[in-house]
């Protein structure tokens, strides 16, 4: 009579953490260099731009967030601000100014006419940038105050943060 044969149990290995570790430790460290390293490309058309200049310069100083240095060449920007009325005449070149930005980039729609058109309900304004390209933060008021410019930079600040950064993409 021969014996029963031994059960062997069987223990699956742990699945290692050490990838997700690294992947998230290197979200975390691109997140936080891209949020204090934004080239903002003024769009600027109209009186908005007063309020822009205000939130450049002291006392509040975009330069305290990375966000101070414009750049006038799209290759060379990741941050648009549209900042005044955009009509649609105007659209197809901001339109080809969005597009020409490299990835990834984001856009801020600066004050009531670049974010709805504000009061300019009429045929030749756009009602929003929101028509022709994404947009991330909207800052309202007519014009906005710097302090709600300087939230809604931080806002989209954090938004930049929690992106994540795929190590290998579908093509490898
Ligand atoms: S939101 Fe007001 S201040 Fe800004 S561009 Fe329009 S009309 Fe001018």
């Amino acid at each position: 009579m021969t014996a029963p044969a031994k059960t062997i149990p069987i223990v699956r290995a742990e699945p290692s953490r050490a990838f997700e570790f690294i992947s998230t430790k290197k979200d975390e460290l691109i997140g936080w260099a891209r949020k204090f390293s934004l080239f903002p490309y003024p769009f600027v058309t109209a009186c908005c731009a007063m309020e822009f200049m205000a939130v450049s310069s002291t006392p509040y100083d975009t330069d305290r967030f990375g966000a101070a240095l414009p750049r006038f060449s799209p290759r060379q920007s990741d941050l648009l601000m549209v900042v005044g009325t955009i009509t649609h005449k105007q659209a197809p070149v901001l339109l080809k100014v969005y597009e020409q930005m490299c990835e990834p980039k984001w856009v801020m729609a600066f004050g009531a006419c670049a974010t709805s058109g504000g009061f300019y309900q009429n045929y030749a304004a756009l009602d929003g940038i929101d028509k022709i390209i994404p947009v991330d933060v909207y800052i309202p008021g007519c014009p906005p105050r710097p302090e709600t410019v300087i939230d809604g930079i931080m806002q989209l600040q954090e938004r930049i943060a929690r992106q994540q950064h795929p190590i290998l993409t579908k093509e490898f």
